[in-house]
């Protein structure tokens, strides 16, 4: 099945900000033992509320009973009054009213002491609406549909706000109605851009699909608007939280199905979903592509694509210091690669949120690629000991360091004192790690065989691999950042931030296309390393194409656009090597 998903589907920039918030406050707090709480749930979402419980933040109903620790007001706000009440109680807080909430506040309190009435039109009970109540000075009257006009007392001077998630059609139909009641009525659009954009999209989606999935709580105001959205656009539509309550039967009638979720919907619930649906071949479809597509998710999930990628990248830096490829070489490299990856699912604590599919397809497959996984590992070491005892042992130290990479090595008493008990917990480690271990592996093991034959070539080799590695992880650790926030896992884009990172790969590139450019001047690299340029050429283009959302970046497509910028470099060093055979 096709499917087609919303760009503004997920995380709008108030509750992306208000969870971002609390994690760090999260991290702060381990240090200090102190609870974080929030006041109400943070955001209408009981999967995301469930990460956030594993992560020790405590949901405060009522301000009763608690007296210290940090309290975390959501991104609806909340009025004066209780904002009152918490400092009193000598509570700290982290305040996470969304800027937008925040401006609207800032209205109705302004007016409000001018002795403006303030007609709100939201539904009376959402926490922001209460909020905003707050700000009026008692001068709040909420509607929420055209005849609750009819019901509001005679005024004279109004006020009209909108809730921040209010559906735009309803407002404008509603302020028509109040306007021709009230005549001196001062009218303030204060639907957000994102709420906008989002409705407006799934108005355009809603004619380009057969039907809608709308992904998000039951409970979420705008989740639910866009479900309505879609309905009155007159595709069939469901609404779900969760994969697990796709209808697999009665979508099987659509070919092409769009898909949106709520403000506050996470991205690994959204890639669930768009997943699952992926996998539901439509009744008219042909079984030929079904196979291919079968089989192709099939290379992606079970790791077997990125083996044998780095396989082409080992043949790639071979022709580039212009030696001989080695098959056992490159088989250590297909079962390295592969057994570290595989092995390495089974420790990964974000993999449930970031990558469900796979983790799901390790979970259905648990014992077989376990076994694989160990199976590779051996066979590695059997042929290391082929290739003689320096290769040997340096490919044990490798996988003792892939080992202890996740075990702990720091005692408990000491950790107070460093807060890292793991190689894993260093900071930006995994990318620097994996890009290491590639490295040693491709261009340095080779180099052990019949004893040390470390050149300046093989350091020149090293970087080149380390660069097109490191970006090629970065490029996943952007595509994860929210399921790594969550989980407290420390990549290199949670570090330094997204913009910094997606910098900071454009400079490695420069940095290995300057590298490439030079080192043959020197003869330290065949002629080959010029056209190992388009593979920096590619390498950009799979950064621009994240940052410019070409693709969706939780798409197995774009894993395997990423992934085959090393069957490119293979392909590049079986063409160089044919035109020099022939010259
Ligand atoms: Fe803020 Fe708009 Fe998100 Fe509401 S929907 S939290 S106003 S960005």
């Amino acid at each position: 099945m096709k499917v087609k998903v919303a760009r503004t589907a997920g995380f709008c920039m108030g509750v992306r900000k208000a969870l971002e918030a609390v994690l760090a406050a999260t991290t702060e707090a381990s240090a200090t033992k102190e609870t974080v709480y929030t006041y109400g749930p943070l955001i209408h979402n009981n999967q995301v509320l469930e990460v956030l419980e594993a992560r020790g933040v405590r949901c405060l109903e009522e301000l009763d009973g608690t007296d210290s620790g940090r309290i975390a007001i959501r991104a609806h706000g909340i009025p004066p009054q209780e904002r009152r009440i918490i400092k009193e109680k000598g509570l700290k807080i982290l305040d996470a009213t969304c800027p937008r909430v925040a401006k609207v506040q800032g209205i109705i309190k302004k007016h409000a002491l001018r002795g403006y009435e303030v007609v709100i039109v939201g539904d009376d009970n959402h926490a922001e609406v209460l909020g905003l109540k707050g700000f009026s000075n008692n001068r709040a009257h909420v509607v929420s549909k055209m005849e609750d006009v009819q019901t509001l007392p005679p005024m004279e001077r109004v006020l009209v706000v909108a809730q921040t998630t209010q559906d735009e059609a309803i407002f404008n139909e509603i302020v028509e109605v109040l306007q021709k009641r009230f005549p001196e009525v001062i009218v303030r659009n204060t639907i957000c851009d994102s709420t906008h954009n989002r409705q407006q999209e799934v108005r355009s989606l809603s004619k380009e699909v057969e039907a809608m999935v709308v992904v998000g709580g039951r409970h979420s105001a705008n989740t639910r608007r866009l479900a309505d959205i879609a309905m009155a656009s007159g595709v069939p539509t469901f609404h779900v939280e969760t994969a697990d309550e796709l209808d697999r039967k009665k979508l099987s009638a659509f070919r092409v199905v769009g898909v949106t979720a709520g403000a506050s919907t996470p991205n690994w619930l959204i890639s669930r979903v768009v997943r699952q649906l992926e996998t539901i071949e439509p009744e008219t479809a042909h079984p030929l592509p079904r196979i291919l597509r079968r089989f192709f998710r099939f290379l992606m999930e079970s790791n077997l694509y990125v083996a044998g990628g780095a396989c082409c990248l080992g043949y790639a830096t071979a022709v580039l210091e212009g030696v001989k490829p080695r098959g056992l070489a490159a088989a250590i490299t297909f079962l390295y690669v592969f057994a570290m990856h595989v092995l390495n699912r089974y420790t990964d604590r974000a993999a449930h949120l970031n990558d469900p599919a796979r983790a799901g397809f390790y979970e259905r497959h648990l014992i077989p690629f376990a076994v694989a996984g160990i199976v590779s590992v051996l066979l590695a070491v059997g042929c290391a000991a082929l290739m003689g005892l320096e290769v040997l042992f340096a490919l044990v130290v490798m996988i003792a360091l892939g080992l202890l990479y996740s075990i702990r090595i720091v005692p408990e008493i000491w950790l107070s004192a460093v807060r890292v008990s793991k190689l894993k917990d260093i900071p930006a480690s995994k990318t620097v790690f994996v890009a290491g271990a590639w490295s040693a592996v491709i261009a340095l093991l080779p180099k052990l065989y019949g004893g040390l034959h470390v050149r300046l070539s093989t350091i020149c080799l090293l970087l080149v691999v380390f660069v097109l590695v490191f970006v090629r992880s970065a490029i996943f650790d952007l595509v994860d950042i929210q399921g790594d926030r969550f989980v407290g896992e420390e990549t290199v884009p949670v570090v330094i931030g997204e913009k910094r990172t997606i910098k900071l790969l454009l400079h490695l590139i420069l940095l290995m296309a300057i590298l490439l450019t030079v080192v043959p001047l020197y003869g330290l690299f065949t002629f080959f390393s010029y056209l190992m340029l388009a593979s920096c050429a590619y390498a950009i283009f799979c950064v621009y194409t994240y940052n410019r959302k070409l693709m969706r970046p939780d798409s197995l497509a774009f894993e395997a656009l990423v992934e085959s910028n090393f069957y490119f470099a293979g392909i590049l060093a079986l063409l160089y090597q044919v035109l020099a055979a022939r010259l």
